[in-house]
């Protein structure tokens, strides 16, 4: 049986993990994706409270809209990175610091009740990595900042990796590639070798579709000789 199980709400596209125990959840869409939210659950006849666990890949409101009403609807425990600990337990959104063009135009449309949300208290905070054994799933959280300093990415024994946004896709790209959005892309193009170091093979991302990891090797790869090139 898959083990990723996908839950496409539109622009954020959110994943359960199976484990011997229930589910982890990855991510929780905006504040509006709740009603098609449940229904994708129902879908897949898994019930909320099966969930265990929500996994935040960073607080950006896209990522954490709804993560109070579904952390009561599930009774998960929370986890996020250290640095992203403050903005999702006070309910405020990350910087969003766009970098194309296309981004640079189309943050500004957004409506600034997006960047906030209702604060939650995290359960489990994290700092380099942290082990999933405990909630029955041979795999790890580590992170990888770029996108914003505390994104994370969950990576299993099998090479199932989801990295939220340290890759983006459409609509935020037209074409695949670093994120549109980050706060230091100089550490993207780290987080992407330590994901590739941590046995990644399929890669599932939160804005765009699933695709293998060899897509990130050729990437670094030709920066790598650019750089030798200057
Ligand atoms: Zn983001
Ligand atoms: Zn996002």
């Amino acid at each position: 049986m898959e083990k990723v199980i996908l839950l496409n709400l539109g622009f954020t596209k959110i994943y359960l993990l199976r484990t011997d125990s229930g589910y982890i959840q990855f991510d929780t869409g905006y504040k509006h994706n709740v009603k098609k939210y449940l229904r994708l659950l129902d879908d897949y006849n898994i019930l909320p409270e099966e969930i265990k666990l929500i996994i935040i890949n960073h607080a950006h409101f896209d990522h954490t809209g709804a993560l109070k009403t579904i952390q009561k609807l599930t009774n998960a425990q929370v986890l996020v990175h250290e640095n992203e600990k403050e903005f999702v337990a006070k309910g405020i959104s990350q910087e969003v610091r766009p970098l194309t063009f296309l981004t640079k135009l189309m943050v500004p449309t957004m409506p600034k009740s997006w960047a906030q949300t209702d604060p939650v208290e995290p359960d489990i905070v994290i700092q380099d990595e942290y082990s999933l054994e405990d909630f029955g799933i041979k795999a790890k959280v580590i992170h990888t900042p770029g996108h914003t300093p505390g994104t994370v990415a969950v990576i299993t024994e099998e090479g199932d990796a989801l990295i939220g946004c340290s890759v983006h896709g459409f609509p935020l790209r037209l074409r695949r590639g670093i994120p549109a959005i980050a706060i230091d892309q100089e550490l993207i193009w780290k987080s992407w070798e330590r994901i590739i170091e941590e046995g990644a093979k399929n890669i599932y991302i939160s804005h765009g579709k699933p695709f293998k990891v060899d897509f990130m090797k050729k990437k670094l790869r030709k920066r790598q000789s650019k750089k030798r090139k200057k």
